[in-house]
């Protein structure tokens, strides 16, 4: 994995306060084999949700997903930084340290598609005073042959059913067939959970990368209105398809919203030596950050995460994982 040679390489000699406070690893909780069944580690997973701290604990999960290399295991670093320094002014650490966790930019040789968790639950309090336990899922999928379709559509709708906040990473602008996929992909989901009387999914949060009007649509969430807005608008004018389409997306989750990313700069996007410290990132994009990440992670924006409106606990979500893996056996 380049990102940990190049990070190795980089710690020699010094230590990183940071590092040695990130207590955890990625773990890939449900695998694609090559004849394209999906299985659950239970083992790994059981080790993550079991622990006494956390097991009677609800859960908070916040998933990322989408197309492969659009940057999510970038932004999932991010996610890892603030939960770790829970929250701290300055959580975003110093400018020359590499970006460390879910390894990002494709370090292994083939990409599986799966799903990922990061060994480390945090624990917030809610403003009740409730103590929650948080966890990042990561996402791999690749959408780029027939065989891959129904994997991805099974990754995305599995992360969508087991998580409350579903970040769904696009890049430059949320297309019609970016609606298309979730469309699929939240069927998939729903005629899986079978359940009438609740909408099915939570939060959906549509992360534009690499918007490039800001002139048009401010970066942010404000910005990111006026584009969801259009693009899920339904008018008697439209095709009847695009118009259930919209209604569609917009039954299944209980909240949805958009936030516009400015582009992260060239040594971000093409510089292969990039390890992710801040000095290479462009302002614009570590000052959204500034407002993206608190926006999920602040403890006043917690989602718990519920199935048919209860609250689900770690303990429960790992029997909803192995239900749920059951269905798209085979
Ligand atoms: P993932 O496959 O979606 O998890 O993508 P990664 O997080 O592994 O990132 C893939 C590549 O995109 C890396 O080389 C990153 O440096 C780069 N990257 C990260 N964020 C952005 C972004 O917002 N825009 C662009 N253009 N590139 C990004
Ligand atoms: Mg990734």
């Amino acid at each position: 994995c380049r990102t940990s040679v190049a990070s190795d390489r980089l710690y020699e000699g010094r230590e990183s306060s940071r590092a040695s406070r990130m207590g955890g690893r990625p773990i890939q909780i449900v695998v694609t084999r090559d004849d394209h069944s999906f299985e659950l580690d239970e083992d790994a997973l059981s080790a993550v949700l079991l622990q006494d701290h956390v097991k009677d604990k609800n859960v908070v999960v916040v998933s990322v997903a989408g197309a492969f290399r659009k940057g999510k295991s970038f932004l999932l670093d991010f996610f890892l930084r603030y939960m770790v320094t829970q929250g701290s002014p300055d959580w975003m650490g110093s400018e020359d340290e590499p970006l460390e966790g879910f390894s990002w930019r494709g370090g292994s040789e083939r990409d599986t598609t799966g799903i990922l968790i990061w060994s480390e639950v945090f624990i917030s309090d809610l403003p009740s005073g409730e103590k929650v336990a948080v966890i990042l899922m990561d996402t791999q999928g690749a959408f780029d042959s027939e065989s891959t379709v129904r994997d991805c559509a099974t990754v995305f709708a599995l992360s969508t059913m087991l998580s409350s906040v579903q970040i769904y990473n696009l890049l430059h602008n949320i297309q019609e067939d970016d609606l298309q996929h979730l469309q699929l992909f939240t069927e998939y989901g729903r005629l899986a959970l079978e359940d009438v009387g609740h909408t099915p999914f939570q939060k959906l949060q549509f992360l534009v990368r690499d918007w490039c009007f800001p002139y048009e649509a401010d970066y942010g969430t404000q910005g990111g209105e006026v584009i969801l807005k259009r693009r899920l608008q339904v008018s008697d004018k439209q095709h009847p398809e695009l118009q259930s389409l919209r209604k569609h997306i917009r039954s299944c989750f209980s909240d949805i919203s958009c936030f516009l990313m400015p582009h992260p700069g060239l040594k971000v996007a093409t510089n292969p030596d990039f390890d992710g410290k801040l000095s290479d990132i462009e302002p614009d994009f570590k000052k959204q950050l500034h407002k993206l990440v608190p926006m999920i992670l602040a403890s006043e924006n917690l989602v718990v995460k519920e199935i048919a409106g209860q609250k689900v606990k770690a303990k429960e979500l790992l029997q909803y994982f192995k239900s749920y893996l059951e269905i798209y056996k085979g």
